[in-house]
């Protein structure tokens, strides 16, 4: 009897849990099915990037399956009906997916599971997105784990999941009717795709596995720990859509990157990898980074309130804004737009609406920005990085955001705040980013770029950047809105 798989956050054929037991359980009779989710695609903080990556990705998937004989069925709907309505078309005994952990996603599939099994259907769902999942982690008193530490060394020791390896091929179907050629005339209506005149990341199984063997076995991996801060060097893997949509597994990635740092790969056993310190290789750092994004995970999943509110309600009472909502709307329109007049922060959030990812030490920057500089509530940054961002993830972009704010789990301390210039001076010293995104700066010289308005006069006509007429000047002074915010979280915490 045919089953099925539902792709969601796992568009790959390789490594893929629950697609392999649904192959290896019926002898390879099943149908692989993707559903564009009209809940999800008519959400307010949908991403046209993220769409594009998405749909990359479907035909990059389906061309795979083709290799082993195969197609996607891709339908648009809610999946709870569509799902429904096609296991009884084929007649599917059995409906195989991945587990996804955030609070929407688990509304979602518990509902898809009560109507499947009403229907006397049985539903098979698998851990594949992390290597640790829900309470498989937990204290010694039992309870979710708040800190990173500690989780990450508790990460660490556990026994972990081994890869999905081997070939194996669908058995013919009859489905050619359903092919992806009926993606075109399911894509109609959804939310106005991006220009090819942006520099999105590409989709796929292939992108992906070429970007892990680039970062892994070259020296990028090995001089991560050294290179991950500077946003004008290609030091960080780039990987994060592809874990966000899955055409890499976590595993390959953890996998891939112990083989090149000298660990021995395990075949198909439980293994436990020696604890590591993070600062002894890149590699080890790296992997420390593919542990956030779970503890992120685990965060979200036992504390959902934090997916609309501070996780440390302690905070709740802390003011935001400037008490003008005419001048926070006009500082968050400079911040979206990269026109505040703080180049490291107008650079990042340009490289944000131009390519849909920004490199994560600006994402510290410019969170840090527009809460503790212009005052604003970390949600609306939250939103509008999920609007713009390939790898927008709710418990990452959550987590960031919350730890920017210093309202998170282990968060930031409130009294450590950014300094824009300092942190520019720092990790793009000559300027290189800054120049490259925001092309107003472009003569500039090195001494000045991080500041233009300390420029005299005359070279700032010279190089065609006189502040406040063809780049602005800052639009709130740094040093007077730290004293603010420390004054107003200091009131909460007194
Ligand atoms: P690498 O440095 O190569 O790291 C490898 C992988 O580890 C990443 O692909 C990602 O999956 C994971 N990772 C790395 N850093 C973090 C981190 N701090 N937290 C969680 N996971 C991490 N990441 C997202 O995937 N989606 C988001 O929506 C997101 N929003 C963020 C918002 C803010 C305010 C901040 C500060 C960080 C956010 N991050 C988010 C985390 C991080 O910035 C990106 O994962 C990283 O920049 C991706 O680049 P990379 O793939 O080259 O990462």
């Amino acid at each position: 009897m045919t089953v099925i798989h539902w792709f969601r956050r796992d568009l790959r054929v390789s490594d893929n849990t629950a697609l392999s037991s649904a192959v290896r359980e019926n002898n390879g009779d099943v149908l692989p099915v993707f559903i564009l989710d009209d809940g999800l695609l008519s959400a307010p903080d949908v991403a046209p990037a993220r769409v594009q990556f998405m749909l990359d990705s479907l035909r990059v998937l389906d061309e795979q399956l083709q290799k082993r004989g195969g197609r996607l069925i891709v339908r648009r709907g809610h999946p709870a009906q569509v799902l429904a309505q096609l296991a009884e078309e084929v007649n599917a005994s059995t409906i195989y997916f991945n587990r996804d952990y955030t609070p929407a996603a688990i509304k979602r599939d518990e509902l898809v599971t009560q109507g499947l099994q009403a229907a006397g259907r049985e539903v098979k769902s698998f851990k594949d997105q992390v290597l640790h999942e829900t309470d498989e982690l937990l204290t010694h008193t039992g309870k979710p784990y708040t800190v990173f530490t500690p989780y990450k060394k508790s990460w660490l020791n556990a026994p972990k999941q081994v890869m999905e390896i081997g070939d194996w091929r669908l058995s013919p179907t009859s489905v050619s009717i359903f092919s992806i050629s009926d993606l075109k005339s399911l894509i109609t209506n959804l939310p106005a795709l991006p220009t090819t005149t942006q520099k999105l990341p590409k989709g796929g199984e292939l992108v992906a596995q070429a970007l892990l063997k680039d970062f892994v076995e070259g020296d990028r991996m090995q001089r991560y720990n050294v290179d991950r801060d500077f946003p004008g060097m290609p030091g960080t893997s780039q990987l994060s859509p592809h874990l966000r949509f899955g055409t890499i597994s976590p595993r390959q990635c953890y996998y891939s990157a112990l083989k090149n740092v000298n660990y021995v790969v395990p075949s198909r056993q439980s293994f436990s990898p020696q604890a590591s310190d993070p600062k002894k290789s890149g590699g080890d750092a790296w992997i420390s980074e593919l542990i956030w994004r779970e503890f992120y995970m685990q965060v979200l999943y036992h504390f959902p309130h934090a997916n609309h509110a501070n996780f440390n309600k302690a905070y709740d009472t802390v003011q935001w804004g400037s008490g003008k909502p005419a001048q926070d709307a006009a500082h968050f329109k400079a911040w979206c737009e990269g026109r505040t007049g703080y180049p490291i922060i107008d650079a990042a959030m340009r490289q944000l609406n131009q390519t849909g990812w920004m490199h994560n030490r600006l994402r510290m920057i410019v969170a840090s920005f527009l809460t503790k500089d212009l005052l604003i509530h970390w949600p609306a940054g939250e939103s509008y990085f999920m609007q713009k961002l390939v790898d927008g993830d709710p418990a990452s972009n959550n987590g960031g955001w919350q730890w920017a704010a210093s309202t998170g789990t282990d968060a930031q301390p409130y009294f450590r705040i950014f300094n824009p210039k300092l942190q520019s001076e720092r990790f793009d010293p000559k300027g290189d980013f800054i120049r490259q995104w925001v092309p107003e700066l472009a003569r500039v010289p090195a001494d000045y770029i991080h500041e233009p308005g300390i420029m005299p006069n005359m070279l700032q006509i010279q190089v065609n950047c006189v502040v406040g007429h063809n780049y602005p000047a800052p639009i709130v002074d740094h040093a007077k809105q730290k004293d603010e915010i420390l004054a107003r979280f200091k009131a909460v915490k007194s």
